[in-house]
Formats: C-alpha cells, sequence, structure tokens
C-alpha cells in the first residue's frame, strides 16, 4: 500500500489543480496503469480508482462519466465507513450520527485519507468538538470500549486554542478528542502544524484549505510546526514521511495568488479552499459557515514570483500595514488607494470613521474582502482598510472580537433606533494613539481610562440586517450611540487604555 501512495504522490503533480483535473488526463493514467500493472479487469480498475484517486478527480471523473459516477460517489462515503468501521465497528454507522450531533470534525491522517485515497491505513483519529460537546462525545468514545489515557499530552502551541484534550486507547487504535475554547472547531485546524494537516471532514464531506499544494502531496509547515520541529517532536504530519514538507514558500514556481501564505483568509467565502460533499446531510458547510476565524501563516512571503515578497514587492497600495489612516489627510490618500486598487473591489459601503487625529468623523468607503462579490454578512466587510483588527504577531484572530453591534442607545433603551448600527473598534495589543476627536466627544471618566484607535460604524437594516450606506443624516444620532456606549463603558472590549 505504501509503494502505490508514493506512487500516487509522483502522479498527483500533474493533477495539482483541483479544478483542472479532466476525464481524458484521468483515462491515460488508468490506461499507463494497465500496461504497467497487467490489470485488465473492470475491478483491477476500479481497484485503481478507489485507492489512487484523489476526491476532486473523483468528482470530476462522476461529473463527466456516467458510467463512473454511480462508483465514484460510491467510494467517497466508504471511505469514511472504512475509517469509522476501524475504529468503531459495529458502531460505525451510529459514529456517523454522534459525530454530526456533536458539530465535530475529523483531522489529520484519517481526512487525508479521505481526501487523497488510501495511501495508507490510520491508525488513530483526531476528533475536535466545540465547546460544550466534550462530556458527550467522551461519554460515547467510552461505551465504543476506549480508555482515556491517564496523561496524555498536548502540544503547547495549540493550548490556549483547547478547552479540554484527551487521548483513548482501544487495542491497536488511539482517539484524541479536543474540545474548542468556542463554537468555532476551525480555529484548531487553523493552528495545525502543517498545510497538510490543515485538512478536516465531517461524515459528509472533506475540506482542505491548502489543496492545491495537499493534493500535489507538498506542504508548508506551519509556526506551530516549526516549534515541534526545534523540540525533535512527532506531530502531525512532520515526521510522517507523506508529504513533501517545506519551511517556506521559495519552492514554487509561481505566484502564489490568493492562496499566499501572508494573505489574511476566512475559510468561508475564500475560494482557494477545497470543499467536497458526498452527502449533503452531514456537510462540511455548517462548518465552515460557523466558522469566525481567519488566519494567515507567514508574515513574510519567500516566492520569487509573489507580490508578497518584498523583494519583489510592486509598487502600489497596501493595506495590510502597521498604522491605520489617523489624519484627513492621511483618511483621503486611504480612499484614493481603495479606488485603484488591483484587483479592483467588486463592491463596498459608505461607513463614518472616526480617525484618531481628525476634526470631525467622515464617511469612507469599506470595500467588501477579496473573494467576496456581494455582502451576506458583517465578515465580509474588509474593515481593515480603516481599523486593525489584528496584532502584530497574530497568525489567527477572531473577526468578531473587535465589534459590537447596537439596536439601542446603551442606556437610553426608550429611545429606539430606527437602524442598527455597528462599532468596529481597533487591537489594544498593537497600542493605537489616543483618539483625541473621540475623547473630545465624551466628559472624563471616572477611571481615568482614555480611548484609543480608530472607530468605524457601519448602518444595517433592523430586521433584515441588510447593510446601508451611512449618510449625512446618521451623524447626530450615531455621535450619540458612540457617546453613550463609551460612557457607560458598553464598547467592543480592547479599546481602553486603563490610567496609570
Ligand atoms: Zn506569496
Amino acid at each position: 500500500m505504501r509503494d502505490l501512495g508514493s506512487h500516487q504522490g509522483q502522479k498527483a503533480n500533474q493533477y495539482d489543480s483541483c479544478t483542472a483535473l479532466a476525464i481524458t488526463d484521468y483515462a491515460s493514467f488508468v490506461m499507463e496503469q494497465q500496461a504497467s500493472m497487467k490489470v485488465f479487469s473492470n475491478n483491477d480498475i476500479c481497484r485503481m480508482i478507489k485507492e489512487l484517486c484523489n476526491m476532486p478527480a473523483m468528482v470530476n471523473l462522476g461529473n463527466t462519466c456516467k458510467t463512473c459516477r454511480p462508483m465514484c460517489d460510491s467510494v467517497s462515503e466508504a471511505r469514511f465507513a472504512r475509517i469509522s468501521k476501524r475504529f468503531f465497528g459495529e458502531r460505525a454507522r451510529e459514529f456517523r450520527n454522534v459525530l454530526h450531533q456533536h458539530r465535530g470534525v475529523i483531522t489529520g491522517s484519517a481526512a487525508q485519507v479521505a481526501l487523497l485515497g488510501e495511501f495508507d491505513t490510520p491508525r488513530d483519529l483526531n476528533l475536535i468538538v466545540p465547546h460544550g460537546h466534550f462530556a458527550g462525545m467522551q461519554h460515547w468514545l467510552i461505551k465504543c470500549r476506549y480508555e482515556a489515557l491517564v496523561e496524555s499530552g498536548l502540544q503547547e502551541d495549540l493550548s490556549k486554542f483547547v478547552l479540554t484534550f484527551d487521548t483513548y486507547h482501544c487495542q491497536d487504535e488511539a482517539i484524541t478528542l479536543s474540545e474548542a475554547t468556542g463554537p468555532d472547531v476551525l480555529e484548531l485546524v487553523v493552528n495545525a502544524p502543517s498545510t497538510a494537516d490543515m485538512t478536516f471532514m465531517t461524515a459528509g464531506g472533506v475540506v482542505s484549505l491548502y489543496p492545491e499544494l495537499t493534493l500535489s502531496w507538498k506542504g508548508l509547515i506551519a509556526p506551530s510546526g516549526k516549534w515541534e520541529l526545534m523540540l525533535g517532536g512527532r506531530f502531525g504530519s512532520i515526521n510522517a514521511g507523506r508529504f513533501e514538507l517545506h519551511k517556506n514558500t521559495s519552492f514554487y514556481d509561481k505566484p502564489c495568488g490568493t492562496s499566499c501564505p501572508t494573505m489574511w483568509r476566512l475559510p468561508r467565502t475564500d475560494k482557494s479552499v477545497l470543499v467536497v460533499d458526498w452527502d449533503k446531510r452531514y456537510s462540511v458547510q455548517p462548518s465552515m459557515h460557523q466558522c469566525k476565524t481567519e488566519w494567515k501563516l507567514f508574515q513574510t512571503c519567500d516566492n520569487k514570483h509573489c507580490p508578497s515578497n518584498l523583494m519583489a514587492r510592486r509598487d502600489g497600495p497596501t493595506f495590510e500595514q502597521e498604522y491605520m489612516p489617523d489624519s484627513q489627510f492621511d483618511v483621503q490618500d486611504r480612499l484614493r488607494d481603495i479606488g485603484i486598487h488591483q484587483p479592483a473591489f467588486k463592491a463596498g459601503y459608505k461607513g463614518l470613521l472616526y480617525a484618531t487625529r481628525c476634526s470631525k468623523p467622515m464617511i469612507v468607503d469599506v470595500p467588501l474582502i477579496e473573494g467576496a462579490n456581494q455582502y451576506k454578512n458583517i465578515e465580509d466587510l474588509y474593515v481593515e482598510c480603516w481599523v486593525s483588527q489584528r496584532g502584530l504577531c497574530d497568525t489567527s484572530t477572531r473577526r468578531a472580537k473587535l465589534r459590537r453591534t447596537y439596536y439601542s442607545v446603551p442606556k437610553l433603551d426608550t429611545v429606539p433606533l430606527d437602524f442598527a448600527y455597528t462599532i468596529f473598534s481597533e487591537e489594544g495589543e498593537s497600542d493605537p494613539p489616543i483618539n483625541a476627536l473621540v475623547s473630545g466627544m465624551t466628559p472624563p471618566r471616572p477611571n481615568g481610562a482614555s480611548v484609543q484607535g480608530n472607530f468605524l460604524v457601519m448602518k444595517q437594516e433592523l430586521k433584515s440586517k441588510d447593510l446601508l450606506d451611512i449618510c449625512d443624516d446618521d451623524r447626530s444620532v450615531v455621535n450619540l450611540l458612540l457617546r453613550s456606549a463609551i460612557i457607560h463603558e458598553a464598547m467592543p472590549p480592547t479599546h481602553q487604555r486603563k490610567a496609570i
């Protein structure tokens, strides 16, 4: 089996685009296999497809060949069934429902088997469940005769994302169970030790966050993996030998595109993420949609073909910079840069910006993030043009933590708002300057805390939550809202500097 796996690794280079594999390519592959392996029966061809074919290739094959479609559909499900049977025997079908009920995902080698084919039979199963589902899943594992190890260590880097962690054993099989600190299980996936480990599945689908690399049996070692390597540990795919892993992007032979490791990405809107669903009842989509975590791998890119490479950077505006626009002059510059940005932003809305050194709030353009063609929810706004949402050394963050939506003015509930307004504040750890504009609007507070950083306010319909352009008529009510929110300390959490 291992030999077949490594052969697939070589073949996969020809099929490294998850969208470009055509039936003709696959037919020639099968012919070549027939010639070299002397296989002639349909059963042999079926076996080869089952063992060697990656998931996007199977989906393509099923879409282009009527004869193959039933077989391709069944292979995806059979891969999940085989994995679950190995670990749960007669309770394999029950596992599908238990995993779904607890909104869990499978990561690690089992998910890689589902995506890439049966290069190996995994002996360990890594489960991640959202906060509140640990006890339920644990109870079921114990019912399946799994016993918890007395000592089961978690990699130190991941401990801030994991609330509870245990390892379970039953004969030769091992299961790790991790409980996320919140509802977002993908926060653990995006902090995996390598891009190959950023693959996860449910009972009905599989997702790869770096499909081009993973389908080519290549990968990048992520920051948590580099630490693991220094300690000589064995974690994720780093020492498994299945993937050709690299420490940086210098081996790329073309531009990174939207999957450049220096770009912040949000799985739900990211078109370079591969999502394959084979059973809609147990789809991976809910996990994707619940994901509020955006991530990036590196601060710098070493690919000489990539515009993000500092040595090769072309002239042009960038919004991922250390300081946000603070004066009227800077705001005008940023508005011009948004207008000439390449690729052009698809759409945008008007927001009200309270910049730290301005004498009055300014109406500004807020584009949608790259990859979003139309507004679906507040996550789609590229607010980072105006308010820094990440610490300088962050590689993952929750987008929601620096915003709050208001449906009434704090402490003035008798004055209902005609619209909902969302206030975005800035990441406090980056220590943004005191906001003179907002400080001048509010009386000194008893605790002496000052207000830091820019504020951006967006407007929505109360019921539909549709986004609306903010206009001059909104200024007075937004001033009242912001003032009241600050006085009554009802703001997003990290905007204040405590008095020394
Ligand atoms: Zn790059």
